[in-house]
C-alpha cells in the first residue's frame, strides 16, 4: 500500500527496507517512523494522517436548511435500581409493538422504536441506567434527547435518582419524571414530587416546568400519558436531521457474534445509512453488508434516530464509538488505523506506568503476599474511582487485592476474556453484562457479581480476601 501511494514498485520498497536491515514481505505492516524514513528515501513528501484530517473528512458535509426534516427523539430511562426502569421499557415495548408486524417479536438490539397512538415515533435506548448514557458521553457521542427519570412512588428519591438528575443536567438533556409503581398501596406521588423539589427538579404539579406522569409498569396505567409527554417534549426540542447526507451514528452496543462476525447496533444520528456504505467506526471500519432493524427484519437503509444492527465490520467497536460513512475504503482504513495507533500509544504509556509501579511494589513486597485479582466495571467514572480506591485499601501483609482492570460501562466479552485469563471475578456496579459476555462467562466459568451499593461490594471482596487468607494458612 505504501508503494502504491508513492507510485513506486513494491519490490523496490521491500529492497529499500532490506537495506535498512528489515526483512519484510509485502503484506507486513510498518510502523509510522519506518514508513516515514522510506518515504523520504524515495524523495516523497510525508503527510501523516492526523486528527484534523480525520475531522476534515468527516465534517466536510454541511446540511442545508432545506434538507432538514424532523426526526424522532431518542430517550434514555434512568433512575434508582428497582424503581422499575426495565419494567417500564418492557411495558412500553409490549404495549406499542404492533403484533401484526413481521414476527411481532422485537429483537433485543439495544434500542427500539415505538409509535404512539397519535402516530409519533419514539426511539428508546434499551439499556436502562446510567452506564449507557455516561459511556456514550465519555466517548463523545451524545445520543439521548430526553431522559425519563423513574422514581418509585412507594419509595423516595434515592442516591441514583440524584445521580441521574445530575447526569441529565450536566448533559443539558431535558427530563420527564415518571412516578412509577402508582398501583402500589403505599404509593405517595406527592412525597416524590416534594423530594424532587429539594434537588431542584420542579415538576408541573409543583408549578414547575418538568413534566411529571404517574405510571405503573405493571398495570400499564399512565403509559400513554408518558408517551404523550415525551412526544410533547420532543416537539419543543424541534429535533431535526438531514436524511440526504451520508450517515453519522453512534454505537449502542457491539459484540462478536459466532455466526455473523462483529455486529454493532448503531443509532443513526444524521443522514441515512445504507447497505453498501463504507464507514469508519471508532478504531474499526467496514462496508455495510446488511442492516437489521429492531423487529429482526433486514432493511436497505436506516434514517435519523433509527437503531439498526450493522453487519460487515472488520472488528468489534465499543459502545459510544461514532460511526461515519466515508467515500473510500482506503480512507476508512486510514482513519481507523490512525485511531488504533493513537490508542495503542496511549495504552503503551499507561502500561509502562503500571509496570513501573508494579516493580516498585514488588521490590517492597514480601514473597508470600497472595494477590487476589479482580475486575471492576461501574456505571460512572466517580463510582469506578471510589471502588478502586476502596479495593486498594483492602488487605494486609498476607493478602492484597489487585484491580486488574477498571472501567465505565457494561461488562463486555473483553472483560470476561481478561478475567478468565487471570482467574479474576468481575464486580459490576450498576452495570450489567451484555448477552455475549454472559454467555462467555458461563462457558468459561468466570464469576460476574452485580452490586448497587458500594459497601456491599467492598464487604464481599473483604470476605473473599479473608477466605483467601485462611485458605493460605
Ligand atoms: P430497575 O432495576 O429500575 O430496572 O427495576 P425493575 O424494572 O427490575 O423493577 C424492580 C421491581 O419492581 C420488579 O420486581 C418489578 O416487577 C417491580 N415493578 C416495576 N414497576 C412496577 C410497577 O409499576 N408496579 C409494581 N407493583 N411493581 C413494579
Amino acid at each position: 500500500e505504501l508503494a502504491n501511494r508513492m507510485a513506486e514498485r513494491v519490490a523496490d520498497v521491500v529492497k529499500e527496507l532490506m537495506k535498512m536491515g528489515m526483512m519484510v514481505t509485502q503484506n507486513q505492516s510498518l510502523d509510522a517512523d519506518t514508513a516515514e524514513l522510506i518515504i523520504q528515501e524515495f524523495g516523497h513528501k510525508v503527510v501523516r494522517v492526523s486528527d484534523s484530517d480525520v475531522e476534515d473528512v468527516i465534517a466536510a458535509i454541511e446540511d442545508s436548511e432545506d434538507d432538514l426534516v424532523s426526526r424522532p427523539p431518542v430517550i434514555t430511562i434512568m433512575g434508582h435500581v428497582d424503581h422499575g426502569k426495565t419494567s417500564l421499557l418492557d411495558a412500553i415495548r409490549d404495549a406499542k409493538v404492533v403484533s401484526g408486524e413481521a414476527g411481532g417479536i422485537t429483537q433485543h438490539i439495544g434500542a427500539y422504536q415505538v409509535t404512539t397512538d397519535e402516530g409519533v415515533t419514539l426511539s428508546f435506548l434499551d439499556t436502562p441506567g446510567h452506564a449507557a448514557f455516561t459511556s456514550m458521553r465519555s466517548r463523545g457521542a451524545q445520543v439521548t434527547d430526553i431522559v425519563v427519570l423513574v422514581v418509585a412512588a412507594d419509595d423516595s428519591v434515592m442516591p441514583q435518582t440524584v445521580e441521574a438528575i445530575n447526569h441529565a443536567k450536566a448533559a443539558g438533556v431535558p427530563m420527564i419524571v415518571a412516578i412509577n409503581k402508582i398501583d402500589r398501596p403505599a404509593a405517595d406521588p406527592n412525597k416524590v414530587r416534594a423530594e424532587l423539589l429539594q434537588h431542584e427538579v420542579i415538576v408541573e404539579q409543583m408549578s414547575g416546568e418538568v413534566q411529571d406522569v404517574e405510571v405503573s409498569a405493571i398495570t400499564g396505567q399512565g403509559l400513554d400519558e408518558l408517551l404523550e409527554a415525551i412526544a410533547l417534549q420532543a416537539e419543543i426540542l424541534e429535533l431535526n436531521a438531514n436524511p440526504k447526507r451520508s450517515a453519522q451514528g453512534a454505537v449502542i452496543e457491539a459484540q462478536l457474534d459466532v455466526g455473523r462476525g462483529p455486529v454493532a447496533t448503531v443509532l443513526v444520528q444524521n443522514g441515512t445509512l445504507r447497505q453498501g456504505d463504507i464507514f469508519v467506526v471508532g478504531e474499526q471500519f467496514g462496508k455495510v453488508r446488511a442492516l437489521i432493524n429492531d423487529k429482526g427484519d433486514r432493511v436497505k437503509e436506516a434514517g435519523p434516530s433509527v437503531p439498526v444492527e450493522v453487519l460487515g465490520l472488520n472488528g468489534t467497536p465499543e459502545a459510544g464509538d461514532v460511526l461515519n460513512v466515508v467515500e473510500t475504503e482506503a480512507q476508512a482504513r486510514e482513519i481507523a488505523e490512525y485511531r488504533e495507533q493513537v490508542s495503542k500509544d496511549k495504552r503503551a504509556a499507561a502500561g509502562a506506568a503500571t509496570t513501573l509501579e508494579q516493580l516498585m511494589a514488588k521490590a517492597k513486597e514480601d514473597e508470600n503476599v497472595a494477590e487476589m485479582p479482580i475486575l471492576v466495571k461501574a456505571d460512572v467514572q466517580g463510582s469506578t474511582e471510589a471502588i478502586v480506591q476502596a479495593m486498594e485499601k483492602i488487605g494486609n501483609n498476607e493478602v492484597r487485592v489487585r484491580v486488574l482492570h477498571s472501567g465505565v460501562g457494561a461488562i463486555t466479552e473483553t472483560d470476561v476474556g481478561l478475567a478468565e485469563a487471570s482467574g479474576a471475578p468481575i464486580m459490576g456496579f450498576n452495570v450489567r453484562a451484555n448477552a455475549s459476555a454472559r454467555n462467555t462467562a458461563n462457558q468459561k466459568g468466570v464469576e460476574i457479581r452485580y452490586y448497587s451499593v458500594i459497601y456491599d461490594l467492598v464487604d464481599d471482596v473483604k470476605a473473599a480476601a479473608s477466605g483467601l487468607l485462611s485458605a493460605e494458612i
